[in-house]
């Protein structure tokens, strides 16, 4: 973080403030872990914060320290409004674009308050008075331990904020093996074990906590995964019918694609959900090597996020989403094989 964005920071910061701090839809473990480690710490300096998510975030989260804290709009709108309205701060994390909150797009709009962004996202907007964005970072919650440290206030960060920073950096990393993850990550790492973080206990709260439904799914998932070698490209599909029929819950998907690109020789992976009561396709993308999924996204599906990582959305049902979509891939087919 840079002495200007610093010295912005510090100057919002000198004196005790009502602040709110907003994650972005469908809030994932970087969403979730940035905000309430950041308020945790604000709080200890002196503020008041109070975290507001867009909607609900999955229960493999729910097990966050604080996290019955959060305010979640869609349940509860007019206490958050309540809230957007009288803060005199606010930090938006994880996101690039207010209207990555959805319907809290607009209480945020029309808020007083000044905005201070944290993001590792490409393309940020422009609302914010302090705008520290850094794509090569590998999550939010690294940036907002960088961000504490620039304030000087490491030594507020508790066993409990340490938990939350080491779940977003691990969320985002794929547990450490993504290109953004850098010799600093693991020194902030190294760093949040010595406040305490159990990180064996992490790995397993996350990632060892599939319900029988959830492995079911799976199964659906790979059997519906198309190879297009000739593309370096595999897909999968799932459609509302088979996201009952397996009992579905918020976050049961999560991970999914990996698998498409887990199979030797692609370069490129997506898996296309059916949401029929937003009456969308939501789609995630993702690469390896050079090709951009953030510009694939923006350009054809409503969306954006990183080079290897986005996600995006179509408003065709699932089938016609599909056939669009491989009507696309010849136009891109000299990027996809060019891929070493
Ligand atoms: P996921 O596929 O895990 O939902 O998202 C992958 C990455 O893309 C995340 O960093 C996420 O924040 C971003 N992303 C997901 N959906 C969208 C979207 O609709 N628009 C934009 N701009 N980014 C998205
Ligand atoms: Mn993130």
């Amino acid at each position: 973080m840079n002495e200007a964005i610093t010295a912005s920071a510090k100057a919002l910061l000198a004196t005790p403030k009502n602040i709110v701090v907003v994650g972005h839809k469908n809030p994932d473990g970087d969403a979730v872990g940035s905000c309430l480690a950041l308020a945790n710490t604000l709080n200890a300096m002196g503020h008041e914060a109070q975290v507001i998510m867009p909607n609900d975030f999955p229960d493999f989260l729910k097990w966050l320290p604080d996290c019955e804290q959060v305010l979640i709009f869609d349940k509860e709108v007019e206490k958050s409004t309540r809230f957007i309205n009288d803060a005199e701060l606010i930090f938006t994390l994880d996101f690039n674009a207010l209207d990555r909150t959805g319907d809290m797009v607009q209480p945020l709009s029309e808020a007083t308050a000044d905005f201070i962004l944290i993001d590792h996202h490409q393309q940020p907007d422009d609302y914010a008075a302090v705008i520290y964005s850094d794509t090569a970072m590998s999550s939010t919650c690294e940036m907002v331990f960088h961000f504490i440290d620039a304030l000087g206030k490491l030594d507020l960060i508790t066993a409990d904020t340490a938990t939350l920073l080491y779940t977003g950096i691990m969320t985002d990393t794929g547990s450490f093996r993504y290109p953004a993850t850098s010799a600093t990550t693991h020194r902030v790492i190294a760093h949040l074990i010595e406040c305490g973080v159990n990180n064996a206990e992490i790995h397993q709260n996350i990632y060892d906590t599939n319900t029988p439904d959830r492995i079911a799914l799976l199964g659906v998932a790979l059997q519906n995964m198309k190879i297009l070698p000739e593309y370096r490209t595999a897909y999968i599909t799932l459609s509302q019918q088979e996201l009952d029929e397996n009992n579905f819950k918020k976050g049961d998907t999560e991970g999914f694609v990996n698998y498409a690109l887990s199979v030797s020789g692609v370069v490129f992976a997506l898996i296309f959900i059916e949401n029929k009561q937003e009456q969308i396709v939501k789609i995630s993308l993702r690469s390896k090597g050079s090709f951009s999924v953030n510009e694939f996204a923006r350009k054809y599906f409503n969306g954006g996020g990183h080079t290897n990582a986005a996600g995006g959305r179509s408003s065709l049902p699932l089938d016609k989403t599909i056939t669009e979509f491989i009507s696309i891939l010849p136009s891109h087919k000299k990027e996809l094989t060019d891929e070493s």
